[in-house]
């Protein structure tokens, strides 16, 4: 959907402008290169369009729908955007059937305004519990950590994360992208990695990867089949 962004996250380079229109070729061609490295498993994401009626929807849908008519047996991980909130929008996404819809909340609520600013903390949970709710499919969400977050905090996002009905999570370490990007306040240990992953799993999140290095497509495929 682009290499613009309508947000402008501060953990994020992707530059913030005008987006130009939907190249309507895209999914055919994403289709091709997913075939060509014979994948089996796709992760897809985007910028956010927040000047698309639908917040790109429907191009997330034709994505979908171009790699399993390519890719015959193909599962689809969509890793989506708020859609600002848009109840049709998502549904348009989960009727394409992905394998997984996967959002992220990115952090914990007291750090939103200074780090995704445009994004809000409930608009973000409400789109992973609707999800939940309507999907047939995996809910998944994940965070990062180091961005000035206490501990309690991150546990109440754990706690907000399993009562929306989200199955799977990742959790990893943020690292500064560019220099006007935010700065790296903490480098969480491993140790502490593992004990948010001990966690998460004692309040019934059937699938967590978290570590340092853990990345919101992080083993994927994998994630997935170990719920399933
Ligand atoms: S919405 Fe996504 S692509 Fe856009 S600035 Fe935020 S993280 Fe980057």
């Amino acid at each position: 959907m682009g290499p613009v962004c309508t947000r402008a996250c501060r953990f994020c380079s992707i530059p913030a402008e005008k987006p130009g229109p939907l190249d309507s070729g895209e999914p055919e061609r994403l289709a091709r290169a997913a075939d060509k490295m014979k994948l089996e498993y796709v992760v897809v994401t985007s910028v956010t369009r927040d000047d698309l009626p639908d917040g790109g929807a429907g191009h997330f849908a034709a994505v979908v729908n171009a790699l399993r008519r390519r890719i015959p047996g193909v599962e689809v991980e969509v890793l989506v955007p708020d859609f600002g909130g848009d109840a049709r929008s998502l549904s348009t996404v989960l009727e394409a059937g992905p394998a997984v819809l996967n959002h992220n909340i990115e952090t914990v609520p007291s750090l939103y305004a200074r780090v995704r600013p445009g994004a809000l903390y409930e608009r973000s949970l409400e789109l992973l519990a609707r999800a939940a709710r309507q999907g047939g499919m995996p809910v998944k969400s994940g965070l990062m950590l180091g961005l000035g977050e206490t501990d309690a905090e991150v546990e109440s996002v754990l706690r907000d994360l399993g009562g929306a009905g989200v199955d799977l999570l990742t959790i990893g370490q943020y690292l500064k992208p560019s220099p006007e990007c935010l700065d790296v306040v903490d480098y969480v240990a491993p140790a502490r990695f593992a004990a948010l992953e001990r966690t998460a799993r004692g309040m019934g999140f059937a699938g967590v990867a978290s570590g340092p290095f853990v990345r919101s497509s992080f083993r994927a495929a994998e994630l997935l089949r170990g719920m399933k």
